[in-house]
């Protein structure tokens, strides 16, 4: 069976267990046991541990919990996340839930490609229903002053602009409305591959020429996080907000704590 759900068809395994070959049970851990807690946490199961990737008593009570109340689509309470499980779970959540706009803007192309940035900054959020729209996408035409203003930001990242080069760029791309990400493309900052601080109520977040793959997700992350947020840089190397942002082997997530914060963002819409 074909999975349906944002939240689950992008992962192999999952995709295993929807076709029967294999199974999610205690002692498992992982990124599918992470998408399938998220996924009973967002259907009001509860699990004291959070969608933490492993498959401890918790989750067992919990899909147990969910088989019961689902007698028709899956015959036996075990537990085990096996076909019929999956398939209820898939079927409760077909959709996204929210969804977060993003205009960009390039002042020069990024070198890693725009659809790889998309995709990665799609894969993260889409664990969560929360779909990324790229609404618009612009090339800024500068003048000869601000091109060599902004061939280099030298302005270090901070939470808020009301000054400097940043401010400046910024203020080029104000235009849009405040419930909308925007992105900025720029050549090269001094100080970071990517930036999440903007002008007070025009959220924005600036990503230079030479991001990694998940730059973009990082940094939209700091912009629906908002400065409120501590800790800024989660200790966890497999979440999108660590500092170094390195290249994940898997998916990386969100913590439930960051999770309902960015909800909350006004430019988190629900859709659903
Ligand atoms: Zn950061």
């Amino acid at each position: 069976m074909d999975l349906i759900s944002p939240r689950f068809k992008g992962n192999e395994y999952l995709k295993k267990v929807a076709s029967n070959a294999v199974v999610l049970e205690r002692g498992n851990i992982g990124n599918s046991v992470h998408l399938v807690q998220q996924a009973l946490l967002d259907l009001g199961y509860n699990l004291p541990s959070g969608s933490d990737g492993v498959f401890g008593s918790d989750t067992e009570k919990a899909i147990k919990v969910f088989q019961k109340n689902i007698p028709k689509a899956v015959p036996k309470i075990d537990g085990i996340v096996n076909e019929a499980t999956i398939s209820a779970l898939d079927k409760l959540l077909p959709t996204y839930e929210y969804c977060v706009r993003l205009n960009l803007f390039f002042i020069h192309r990024p070198q890693v490609s725009l659809n790889i940035l998309m995709d990665c900054t799609k894969e993260v959020y889409a664990q969560y229903g929360i779909r990324i729209d790229k609404v618009s996408e612009k090339d800024l035409v500068l003048n000869k002053v601000q091109k060599s203003r902004f061939f280099t930001i030298s302005t270090a990242c901070d939470w808020e602009y009301n000054k400097g080069e940043a401010f400046q760029l910024l203020s080029l791309v104000i235009s849009y409305p405040s419930s909308e990400i925007s992105t900025v493309f720029i050549r090269k900052a001094k100080t970071y591959s990517g930036c999440g601080g903007h002008i007070t109520g025009h959220p924005a977040c600036i990503v230079d020429a030479n991001p990694n793959k998940w730059t973009p997700a990082h940094e939209i992350g700091h912009v629906l996080l908002t400065e409120s947020f501590s800790p800024v840089h989660s200790g966890n190397t497999k979440n999108i907000m660590h500092s170094t942002q390195t290249y994940y082997p898997l998916t990386p997530i969100l913590s439930n704590k960051q999770l309902i914060q960015i909800r909350q963002h006004p430019c988190c819409t629900k859709i659903r």
